[in-house]
This record gives structure tokens, sequence and C-alpha cells, in this order.
């Protein structure tokens, strides 16, 4: 049965998806969304909502292998892989190690701060139409307690200040002069002025709304089984909820998108970054700004009447299940630095997964043998600071439009 028409059918309804939708049907295309759950329900729904370009270092930086291969066998590391014999992880692995270089690195900053910087401008004028969505531009707070995190903390400044995204480092009094919620004595770090931060699900529904003001439509609980192609295009997409004949598709699934690619031909080497988010009511003592612990790797937003920390990547494929150990790793980690009550009372506890690429850049662009599949996943652990940026640039790459990023770096036939 073939259900509908449309110009342009999307797969996928988080940040990425509803952003590329929003897009595209405010230029006047005819959008139709479909998600195999609920929009905003994927990864998209609990992260730390940081948009924040100064976040723009891949995963594989160069220096990084020993870094690691330590944390990945640490189960308390904050990058953690278990021991586990399968191909697409030694495949992943190895990109991962190859992507391990400064020419690289490089190249991959400069796309992701762009794309990121993009989006910030964006969400500015959502949070504008749509307050619920809380955009806040504070800036950002990295602190440290040891010589190594102030470092870490100090190379992601230089990396990112030659390409225009603003910061200072900061004494350890210093930090605390700004944020007393934290607990001193603290070494030192970095603040980054102009970062932004918002509700994540609310920055989605704000996207879905204006898809469906702009005309668009969003299909819920219809799911992607199959494509069918006419020549070298693809022609229909078979779903759940019957056919639907498309003159172009956006593939934005996010960490689903690796058992896709047996439909499109192509190699997508992502697994998933499991992270865990939790909320906590508003401390006593709450943090003013969102707050980097370097080197616990965990993430503090301050929200209007509780708290969000969140941390930890472990390399998975698919799996969703909460391991409690690493759970309390963030909690007791969070707790060495903020005033929290003894007893914990943990309002929701989410784990998410980070749509993660081997060489830490997402695929965005079109299929090299398919002209109309156009690809938007694998944006790992900044999909909502550069979803809206992925969005612009999906719409300027359908309209032949110069793109405003290196695209190479993005290549979607990479791998
Ligand atoms: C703990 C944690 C904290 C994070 N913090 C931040 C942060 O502060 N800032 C930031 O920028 N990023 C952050 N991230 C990363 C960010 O959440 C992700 O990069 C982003 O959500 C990815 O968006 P997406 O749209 O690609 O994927 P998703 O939001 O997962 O959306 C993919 C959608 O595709 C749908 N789908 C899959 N398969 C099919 C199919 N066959 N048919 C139809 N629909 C399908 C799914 O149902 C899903 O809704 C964090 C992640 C975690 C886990």
């Amino acid at each position: 049965m073939q259900r509908k028409e449309v110009d342009i059918l999307i797969v996928g309804a988080g940040i990425i998806g509803t952003s590329i939708g929003a897009e595209l049907s405010r230029r006047g295309a005819s959008v139709c969304v479909i998600d195999k759950g609920n929009v905003g329900r994927g990864c998209s729904y609990g992260n730390a909502g940081w948009m924040t370009p100064c976040f723009s270092m891949p995963l594989p930086m160069p220096g990084m292998l020993m870094k690691s291969m330590k944390w990945m066998l640490d189960p308390a590391g904050p990058l953690y892989i278990k021991p586990s014999f399968s191909l697409d992880l030694a495949s992943w692995l190895f990109h991962f190690m190859k992507a391990m270089n400064a020419t690289q690195a490089r190249r991959a900053v400069d796309a992701l701060v762009v794309l990121s910087q993009k989006s910030l401008i964006e969400y500015e004028k959502l949070g504008q139409k749509y307050p619920e969505i809380r955009f806040e531009q504070k800036g950002l707070l990295m602190a440290s307690r040891t010589p190594a995190g102030v470092a870490a903390a100090v190379e992601e400044l230089e990396y990112v200040k030659d390409v225009g995204v603003p910061g200072k480092k900061l004494t350890g009094e210093e930090i605390l002069a700004m944020e007393p919620a934290l607990k001193g004595p603290l070494l030192g770090g970095v603040y980054f002025s102009q970062e932004g931060m918002g509700e994540p699900f609310q920055v989605v529904q704000a996207m879905a709304s204006e898809i469906r003001k702009n005309g668009g439509e969003i299909l819920e609980n219809c799911e992607l089984l199959d494509l069918e192609m006419a020549g070298n295009k693809v022609d229909k997409v078979l779903t759940s909820q019957g056919e639907i004949k498309a003159k172009q598709v956006v593939i934005a699934t996010g960490s689903w998108s690796k058992s896709l690619a047996k439909l499109l031909r192509l190699r997508i080497p992502i697994l998933g970054g499991k992270g865990y988010a939790m909320i906590l009511p508003k401390l006593e003592k709450q943090p003013t700004y969102p707050i980097m612990i370097v080197e616990k790797k965990i993430a503090v937003t301050p929200r209007e009447n509780t708290l969000r920390i969140a941390g930890t990547l472990e390399l998975v494929d698919q799996d969703f299940s909460i391991t409690q150990r690493r759970v309390d790793n963030i909690k007791n980690g969070a707790r060495e630095f903020l005033r929290l009550p003894d007893t914990l009372e943990v309002q929701e506890l989410w784990a998410g997964l980070r749509p993660c690429t081997p060489d830490g850049v997402p695929l965005i662009g079109y299929h090299k043998d398919i002209p109309n599949l156009m690809l938007a996943v694998g944006h790992q652990m900044l999909g909502l600071q550069s979803g809206a940026g992925t969005g612009l640039l999906v719409a300027d790459l359908m309209e032949n439009k110069k793109p405003f990023v290196d695209l190479g770096v993005l290549d979607v036939n990479r791998f």
C-alpha cells in the first residue's frame, strides 16, 4: 500500500533529523520525518544540553593512544570497552587508532567548530521563539584539581581559540570565585565565555513544531524497514506504516545507523557510546555555570529546579542496560567537586547511545552511488551542539550551494 508521496523523507526524529526537517521545510520543501519511536526519545532526549563549540575535539586526538588504552581497559575509566571479540569492534578500533594524527584532528576540529558555531546562532533564535528550551549563553567552566586535568583544559583552549572560540585560563581561586558551588581546592581550568546550554528534549520538540508549522509532517512509530530502488536512486521507502515515495531520502538514525548500512550498501562503522545522565534535586549551593569536571569527564548542568549530571562513554552495540558501578562513579565523582547531600535522590536516570564514528567525525553528505540518498549520522558527543548547523548544511547541499565547511572531512563514503 502506498501511503504517501513527498519531496524529502527524513528517517530519524532526533536533534539531527528534526533540525534538517525544520530547515528544509522553512526553505519551502515538502518534508516528512519518520521515527520508529517518538520524537526526540533517542540519544537526543537526556543529554547534558551543552551547545559548546569549545568541545569540538574528536575522540581520537593525537597523543590519546596510551591514555585511551588505559581508560578502555578500566571499568571505572571515562571511556570503557568491554573486552570482547567482534569484527565490528576490531574494525572500529583500527580506524580509531588510524585517525590519531595531527592533520586529521585539525581538519576535524575546524569543521566541527564551524558546525557548532552556526548551531549556536540558530539556537539563540529558537530560544527567543520557544522559551521552554531555556537557551542560555553564560559560558562554560572546565575545572580541575590535577596538573593533567589543567593541561587537558588548556589544550582544548589552544585548539579552538584560533578558530574563533574565546576562552581564558583561570587559577583554582579564580574558578572558585566565579562558581562558589564548587568545592576547593582547585588547581585551575578554563572559562569559555560564549558557550550555550538548553533543554535538549525541548529543543527537539521546538524543531518538530517548526516542521509542522512550515507544513511538514512527522510520523511517529513508523520504522524504516527497507528501501526500494529505481535504477541507481531510492524510489520508495518501505515502513511499518506502508510505502512512502520520496524524491530524496535523508538518513538521520543516530546509533541505529550501522544496522541500516546493509540496506544502503555502505559501511557505516558507528558504535554506541553509552553515557548516563541523572536528574538530581536543586542543590542548596546550586551551580550557576555548566561545568566540566575535567579529570572525571563529568558534565554538570544547572537547570531551573534541578541539576543534571552526566558522563561516561562505554562502547557498545545497541545495549541500553545500566551498569550501576558506572552510575555510582558519576555520582561519586560529582560529589568530590560539588556539595551533594549525603543521600542522593535521583529523580531520573537515563542511558543514551552517542552515535560514535571511529574518527570522531559525523558523516554528512550524499552517498556516492545513490545520488538521492543523503546521510547525516555519527554526531558522537556533539549532536546537540552541531545539530542546527547540520540542518543548514544538509539544506545547502540539497540546494547545490557551496558548503560552509570542509565537506571532505565529513565524507560519508570514507570508511
Ligand atoms: C550522557 C550524554 C550526554 C550528552 N551530552 C551532550 C551535550 O551536552 N551536547 C551535545 O551536543 N551532545 C551531547 N550528547 C550527544 C548527543 O546526545 C547525540 O550526539 C545526539 O543526540 C545524536 O542525535 P541523533 O539525532 O543523531 O540521534 P538520536 O537522537 O538517537 O535520534 C535517532 C532517531 O532515529 C530513530 N530511528 C532509528 N532507526 C530507525 C528506523 N529504522 N526507522 C525510523 N526511525 C529510526 C530513533 O528512534 C531515534 O529517535 C550526549 C550524549 C549522552 C549519551
